[in-house]
């Protein structure tokens, strides 16, 4: 079977709802072991049961990813229970948008935290365990909106920022990693329809405007997304690092 992960362990942050969900069920779905964190733990268990309930194992823990000490607390107990990592999806993110000329430095700080900061505490947390294995895969989840190929979010100064940032930390701990047998690839989402950008919480018109410019007229789904995940973090991506994919329904082409 092409994508099998049977007997990898795969952390994915931000998962209670959105595409992280969605990627954890996607991972289990191959078969890897799925641990389910989110700074909220009030849906992580929801989760866990779809994953059960198919047939898979899953496990869930309250991590903020933006604090050393959280994330330090969860991987100890997260190898502790498994004795192992082989997969982390950086899915968790925020988007606030605030508009440039009155964005505060706390604004600013919060967003580049949790979005930048945040995928490189559990990275080079992630990369220690894997390296005792030599084998690893690091799937950070960026966004169009992040530099380089014309997509500016009014109001996303912060988040395009960290977004550009995300890019630019995976290609050099890419390079970094890859004599430690660890991959390191990026996602680019476009206009995927979840709590953050769905069409619930989006103007129509604002909607209407942002799929002007997408050649299939429509939002993705998060398991389109996930499909990518799945494809990262298996053995058949074994020649693929410092990539950055983009899942977008053709926005960066047109
Ligand atoms: P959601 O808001 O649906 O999911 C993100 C999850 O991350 C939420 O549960 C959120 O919790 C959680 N989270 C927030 N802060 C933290 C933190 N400090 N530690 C751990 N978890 C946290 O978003 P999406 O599923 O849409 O987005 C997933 C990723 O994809 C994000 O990185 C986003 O930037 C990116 N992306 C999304 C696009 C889209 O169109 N949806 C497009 C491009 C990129 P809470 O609700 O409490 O904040």
């Amino acid at each position: 079977m092409l994508f099998n992960l049977r007997n990898k362990v795969a952390m994915v942050t931000g998962a209670r709802r959105g595409m992280g969900r969605a990627h954890a069920l996607a991972l289990a779905g191959q078969g890897a072991k799925v641990v389910i964190t989110d700074i909220d733990l009030a849906q992580c268990e929801q989760v866990a049961s779809e994953v059960r309930s198919a047939g898979g194992e899953a496990a869930c823990f309250k991590l903020d990813v933006s604090s050393k000490a959280d994330v330090n607390k969860v991987f100890d107990q997260v190898i502790a229970k498994y004795g192992r990592l082989d997969i982390l999806v950086n899915n968790a993110g925020i988007y606030e948008p605030h508009p440039f000329l009155d964005m505060t430095e706390a604004e600013w700080d919060r967003t580049i935290d949790i979005n930048l900061k945040g995928q490189f505490l559990c990275a080079q947390r992630a990369a220690k365990e894997m390296a005792k294995n030599k084998w690893g895969r690091i799937i950070n989840i960026a966004s169009v909106a992040s530099g380089g190929v014309g997509v500016g979010i009014a109001g996303g100064a912060h988040y395009t920022s960290s977004k550009g940032g995300i890019i630019g930390m995976s290609e050099t701990i890419a390079v970094e990693l890859a004599p430690l047998g660890i991959t390191v690839n990026v996602i680019g989402p476009g206009a995927i329809d979840t709590p953050m950008v769905g069409a619930a919480s989006l103007p129509k018109e604002v909607m209407d405007a942002m799929l002007a410019g997408v050649p299939m007229k429509r939002m993705g789904q998060p398991e389109e997304v996930s499909a990518a995940v799945v494809f990262l973090a298996s053995e058949e991506a074994s020649y693929v690092t410092g990539a950055t994919l983009y899942v977008d329904g053709g926005w960066l082409a047109a």
